[in-house]
């Protein structure tokens, strides 16, 4: 019996325990219900490679993606005033704020970062919605204005990707003032005739969507985000009627005019690189030349290119 109990017991003991997955090495899809193996879903961007469904996407992997050779310099933001209104619900605000720092290593629910996309200057401030929602408060206004005045002082195009459930309720009026201070900053870039190109993530909803986030010259979307003000079920129990289907979803707003593109994950910088090069290179200089002298002698003629 001991020779049972302490030879082959721990042998097979052991045996069964690196047969073990931990369950950390897996993710399921939210759309298909598919096992994807982890490391399977990083490289694919976290786009489900059995049905595609768009996963969301951490802002400094996004950065990494987006940017030339996964390079760019992250910008300090101001610090603004925590809990300005003291709000308590359950928790305290500012207790609320400190648990999302931890967990996120940020300050705040925005990130601003400049460096080069085919190498041309580019500044993103891109969001977290693993902090608080990527929800918007002064913290984040501030973002997008610094990102704004970077984009500016580069003569950089500005590119904002919202990941947001809208204002940040915790700071009540206050957060409400961040969306005209944030178009407000938009504006800036505008004026300055540069690019201002918005990448909407899932979800891109409530005061984000009802500012900055709808006023881009150009608006893409990753496929089946949801972008909207308020929710589809909200919208149903006021309006007491029945939503047409893919309501909110990115491919919805493209056919309704709200949403220029909608570009897989994979495809994105390429695109972007595309266009922030259509953008700044508008008309391309037209030379003249002369066209060959027609057999018949009649007609000679110029002709401009491009
Ligand atoms: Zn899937």
């Amino acid at each position: 019996m001991s020779w049972l109990t302490n030879f082959v017991r721990p042998k097979l003991q052991a045996l069964v325990r690196k047969a073990e997955v931990p369950d950390n090495l897996w993710d399921k899809c939210g759309q298909c219900g598919q096992m994807i193996f982890h490391r399977e879903l990083e490289a694919a961007m976290r786009v489900c490679p059995h049905c595609g469904y768009h996963m969301r996407l951490a802002a400094a992997r996004r950065l990494e993606l987006l940017f030339d050779e996964g390079k760019y310099q992250r910008i300090e933001l101001p610090k603004n005033e925590t809990d300005p209104l003291k709000f308590r619900d359950r928790k305290r605000y500012s207790d609320r704020l400190r648990e999302a720092q931890l967990k996120t290593s940020e300050q705040d629910a925005i990130i601003v970062a400049h460096g080069t996309m085919g190498s041309t200057p580019a500044v993103i401030a891109a969001f977290n919605f693993d902090f608080m929602g990527g929800s918007m408060g002064a913290a984040v206004g501030d973002g997008l204005i610094a990102a704004a005045r970077l984009a500016v002082l580069q003569e950089a195009p500005l590119i904002v990707i919202p990941a947001s459930g809208g204002a940040r309720m915790q700071e009540g009026i206050i957060s409400l003032m961040q969306m005209p201070r944030s178009i407000i900053a938009v504006d800036e870039v505008k004026e300055a005739g540069l690019p201002y190109i918005v990448l909407l993530t899932d979800p891109t909803t409530g005061g984000v969507s009802a500012s900055f986030a709808m006023l881009g010259d150009i608006a893409i979307s990753e496929p089946g985000a949801v972008i909207g003000f308020a929710g589809a079920r909200v919208i149903e129990e006021t309006i007491r009627e029945k939503l047409p289907e893919g309501f909110q979803r990115a491919e919805y707003l493209r056919e309704h005019g709200m949403v220029d593109l909608v570009v897989p994950r994979a495809e994105l910088r390429d695109t972007l690189i595309r266009i922030i090069d259509l953008l700044r290179h508008p008309m391309p200089p037209a030379e003249v030349v002369n066209l060959p002298v027609p057999s018949s002698g009649e007609t000679h003629g110029q002709i401009a290119t491009s």
